[in-house]
């Protein structure tokens, strides 16, 4: 996204695009997916002119703004997503990795069933997918890279 579509958008969401908020989204844009935690080290940690709490609230308004949406995550820290298209996540646990995919049909089917039995008095907001997943080290692989 072009910083000028960033700047309207915002705008448009009654934000002003300070440049707080401009750096936050662009290293989103970099990362694709983050934590607060994640960003704030990104962004250079103790030695960012950005604390911890404001990179927080930026992502926050950034959120409220709809360029990001807030996703509970694999190790009890809520991340950040560039993509606000509905798509499910595949999370390598060895590396941390974060991978979008994208299986309309998967997610159909899995709202299907989830409708059919959530309890009654509540509602569905939405079906997102994770794939938890770690490498295996197999012997062939291991002889192809040395
Ligand atoms: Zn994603």
């Amino acid at each position: 996204m072009m910083e000028e579509e960033i700047r309207t958008r915002l705008n448009q969401c009654g934000f002003k695009a300070t440049p707080q908020r401009m750096r936050v989204y662009a290293a989103m844009c970099r990362l694709g997916h983050a934590s607060a935690d994640a960003l704030y080290h990104f962004l250079g940690g103790a030695s960012s002119t950005m604390s911890l709490a404001t990179v927080y609230n930026v992502l926050e308004s950034l959120t409220e703004a709809g360029l990001l949406v807030q996703r509970p995550s694999f190790s009890n820290k809520m991340f950040f997503d560039v993509n606000t298209a509905p798509h499910g996540h595949i999370y390598r646990q060895d590396s941390q990795e974060i991978t979008d995919f994208t299986d309309e049909s998967l997610r159909q089917a899995v709202e299907a069933r989830v409708r059919e039995m959530l309890p009654e008095g509540l509602a569905l907001d939405r079906v997102e997918v994770q794939v938890v997943c770690h490498a295996v080290h197999s012997p062939q692989a291991e002889q192809v890279e040395s």
